[in-house]
């Protein structure tokens, strides 16, 4: 019986059953005692017929064939949605209770969302409402960003749809950072370049010697720019084969040896040491990993001290793994630096980079390569003594 009408009405019908008792007790009257019985009886029934509450929550089940209501549509879906009649908010869904606070359920909705430019789009008719999105910058944290878009359900009740857009704001942000950079980096070159064309043209031009040293400086010029365009050029090949995942045996061992031979012309060739133990071909692309070991070891080289050692190590890191470790005795990087030395452009100190032909590229594209060869790159660095630039890579799986 509980399941069919409910604890409270049962436990009313056995106060009414007592009721009666009691008045038969009392009176000793069965007529009178019936009637009450039958009345209270009666009564209950009434009662529970038109509001028993329910035992189970109201959203558990829909019975078939029955239309959903909205709060359980909203609620299947994770951007935040309010649904708010008139200015009053009747449903918010999961993301939309954590994002404004569980409490926005019939608050006014500028007071639940907070945000004057928001408010200001809502107080409009339906039909305004349905403008273009607006931007909210400031709604949850700080930094992030979310676009408003409200539409009118014809009932007198709109959807008010937050989307999150924090990350496409920032990919946007860093690329528009990208281009501006370019450009500044090309053009330095470039201004220098045609100025000292522009000398070499007039009266400078007619001195063997100043011509020598212009026409030296111009090369030089000419090259710098060779390099950015080339490390742009590299950046955005393998960026463009970042989910193709390479799968050429690649020995990292004889590609080292490679790479320090190439190297061999280079001021610092000398203070080279290379420690090469037994290590399984790793999945790679030669050509990357090729270009990953010269930035590495250059930048050993560039920005450690003469005549100290530079030690590339090649270890097997479990059955799964190599690791590459170039280890320098340089000046070391201070440690505010090390989480954006990967970032495009960034350099600790930009004048001597530019000085040793650095592009401020070398890193992004070591990490990319890393990243495409679902590898690890690890930079350690201490003030004074040197850095150590570490990196593991998958081992070729044979299957
Ligand atoms: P760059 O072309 O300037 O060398 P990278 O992207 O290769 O650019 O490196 C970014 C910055 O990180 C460099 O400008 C330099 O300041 C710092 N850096 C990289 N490697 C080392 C190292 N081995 N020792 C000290 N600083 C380094």
């Amino acid at each position: 019986m509980p399941s069919f009408l409910g604890v409270r009405t049962a436990l009313a019908l056995v106060v009414a059953v007592i009721a009666a008792g009691v008045n038969l007790l009392l009176n000793g009257d069965v007529q009178a005692s019936l009637v009450v019985l039958v009345c209270a009886v009666a009564s209950v029934l009434i009662a529970a017929s038109g509001g028993e509450a329910p035992s189970v929550p109201e959203r558990a089940t829909l019975e078939p064939g029955k239309e959903p209501a909205i709060a359980d549509v909203i609620e299947a879906i994770a951007e935040p949605l309010l649904v708010i009649a008139g200015s009053r908010v009747e449903a918010a869904n999961q993301g939309a209770r954590e994002l404004l606070g569980h409490h926005v359920l019939g608050e006014d909705v500028r007071v639940a969302i907070r945000h004057p430019a928001a408010a200001e789009r809502l107080m409009h008719s339906d039909e305004d409402a349905q403008a273009a999105p607006i931007h909210l910058v400031g709604l949850g944290t700080r930094d992030q960003r979310w676009e408003m878009r409200v539409h009118a359900l014809g009932d007198g009740r709109r959807v008010v749809h937050l989307m999150d857009r924090t990350g496409s704001y920032a990919a946007e942000r860093m690329r528009v950072d990208f281009v501006a950079n370019a450009s500044h980096e090309l053009r330095t070159p470039l201004a220098s370049l045609l100025g000292y064309v522009e000398t070499l043209r007039e009266d400078a031009g007619d001195d063997p010697q100043t011509r020598g040293r212009f026409l030296k400086i111009v090369f030089g010029e000419a090259q710098r720019m060779q390099r950015l365009i080339e490390d742009l050029i590299s950046l955005s090949r393998i960026e463009a084969e970042k989910y193709r995942a390479p799968d050429k045996a690649v020995d990292l061992a004889d590609l080292t040896q490679q790479v320090i031979i190439e190297l061999s012309g280079s001021p610092r060739a000398a203070d080279l040491v290379t420690q090469i133990g037994d290590v399984a071909p790793v999945a790679g692309d030669p050509t990357q990993l090729s270009q990953l070991l010269h930035n590495v070891i250059g930048n050993a080289m560039k920005y450690g001290r003469d005549a100290t050692p530079v030690t590339v190590t090649l270890q097997p890191e479990g059955e799964a793994m190599v690791r590459l470790t170039v280890a320098d005795e340089g000046e070391g990087i201070p440690p505010q630096h090390l989480p954006r030395l990967t970032e495009r452009f960034y350099r600790v100190d930009s004048g001597r980079s530019r000085s040793l032909g650095g592009t401020g590229l070398g890193l992004a594209i070591v990490k990319h390569i890393v990243e495409r060869h679902r590898g690890r790159l690890d930079i350690a660095s201490t003030v004074g003594k040197g850095t150590t630039v570490s990196i593991l890579l998958p081992v070729l799986r044979v299957s």
